[in-house]
């Protein structure tokens, strides 16, 4: 077991080649990009994210380069307080930060940190065949490549997932979300806040990236979807005007529109010699944004299963064993408070308003607990 092919270079496919790396093991890597470019958004490194990063000795870097986040509020339109999370005690308890940040610059941050390591960019993986022990990858481009053991980081729409199991299942979550970023200044009260403001059928979030930078995300549903170029003011214009400012301030250009979609949970995330890491495996919505924060779990736990196991599949087993539930439970949670947070009907937001305010600290706690701690 010394070298490990890895389809896909997103935030889960590069976190697992530095990991693997550092364990010892030679990388390739494939990448269907032909050139990475910045896209407009940004992603919030929770504290579980951030102890995979100060493992891998990235944590200064993504710290330096982004901002130092340290509550997650949840507001009403006009921004009054529904509910506010405290990060600092966990933080101070496992001795690393929160840190948002544009997802250009952290993807940057490790391609520098995988130094030799070649990206095979505008290489599409069509599909994978394994036979007598090896994994032949069957490229768009009509070429072919034989690997010992292949890790599919290729995101939610999965080839490699598609190439070993035939039924897995996307569930659309009937939202749809815009991302951007503003060059707005906001108020200094939330330069180190997680913002997200609930309505009625629709969700206005932002975060501080940079000094100069706010990267901001808005959902709607998808029945009040008419057209990806919707004027978002007109949409928010009950909203406070920071979020209007905000969007003023977005270059259109670089605003992000996606359906979230996510993958119902599968049985097994490896066959064979082929294993699954990230949105491949377990792709969330994005309510408690733990979608690649979550991939670079699994980064980890897969590349020190290899490290420890005898074979590949011992190795796939015991990843398997040490992630499944935990990020199942994200895949579940995550849909719920999506389904709540979204809600259309104006006595049910009332209602959850309501609730929110009253959960008790202890509640918030236990759950930031069992998100943001590791369990290997
Ligand atoms: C609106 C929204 C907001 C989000 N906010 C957050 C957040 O704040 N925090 C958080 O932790 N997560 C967030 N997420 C989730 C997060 O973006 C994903 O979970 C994360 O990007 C998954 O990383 P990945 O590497 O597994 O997959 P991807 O990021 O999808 O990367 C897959 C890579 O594989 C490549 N690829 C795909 N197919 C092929 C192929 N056939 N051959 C070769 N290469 C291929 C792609 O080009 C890409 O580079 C959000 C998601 C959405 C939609």
């Amino acid at each position: 077991m010394k070298k490990i092919t890895i389809i896909g270079a997103g935030i889960g496919g590069l976190t697992t080649a530095i990991a693997l790396k550092q364990q010892g093991f030679e990388v390739e890597i494939f990448e269907t990009t032909v050139k990475f470019k910045k896209a407009g958004s940004g992603i919030n490194l929770a504290i579980n994210a951030m102890q995979i990063y100060k493992r891998l000795g990235i944590y200064e870097a993504i710290l330096k380069a982004g901002n130092y986040t340290n509550t997650i509020k949840i507001r009403t339109k006009k921004l009054g307080l529904l509910t506010s999370t405290n990060l600092k005690k966990i933080e101070k308890k496992h001795n690393v930060k929160t840190v948002a940040i544009h997802r250009a610059t952290l993807h940057k941050i490790l391609v520098k940190h995988l130094e030799n390591t070649e990206i095979k960019l505008n290489m599409r993986l069509k599909s994978l065949a394994q036979e007598n022990g090896k994994v032949i990858l069957n490229f768009e481009d009509g070429t072919s490549h034989i690997a010992e053991i292949v890790i599919g980081a290729d995101g939610i729409h999965s080839n490699v997932r598609n190439s070993i199991f035939a039924d897995t299942i996307l569930r659309d979550a009937k939202q749809v979300c815009w991302r951007g970023i503003s060059t707005v200044s906001i108020d200094a009260n939330h330069r180190e806040e997680l913002n997200e403001i609930w309505g009625k059928g629709k969700r206005f979030g932002f975060v501080q990236i940079t000094k100069h930078e706010v990267y901001w995300y808005a959902l709607i549903n998808k029945k009040d979807f008419k057209s990806k170029d919707v004027n978002l003011i007109t949409i928010f214009s009950d909203y406070h005007q920071t979020v209007k400012d905000i969007i003023t301030n977005t270059p259109k250009e670089n605003i992000l529109c996606n359906e979230i979609w996510d993958l119902k949970p599968i049985v097994n995330w490896h066959k064979g010699n082929v294993c699954l890491v990230g949105d491949a495996a377990h792709a969330t919505t994005p309510n408690m944004g733990q979608g690649a924060v979550q991939a670079i779990e699994s980064a980890m736990a897969l590349s020190i299963s290899l490290k420890e196991a005898k074979n590949a599949i011992d190795a796939f087993n015991r990843y398997q064993k040490i992630r499944k539930e935990k990020a199942n439970y994200i895949v579940k949670t995550s849909w719920s408070i999506g389904k709540m947070a979204q809600s259309n009907n104006l006595i049910v937001c009332v209602l959850r308003d309501f609730i929110v305010k009253l959960i008790p600290k202890s509640v918030t706690e236990k759950q930031s607990k069992k998100m943001f701690e590791l369990n290997f």
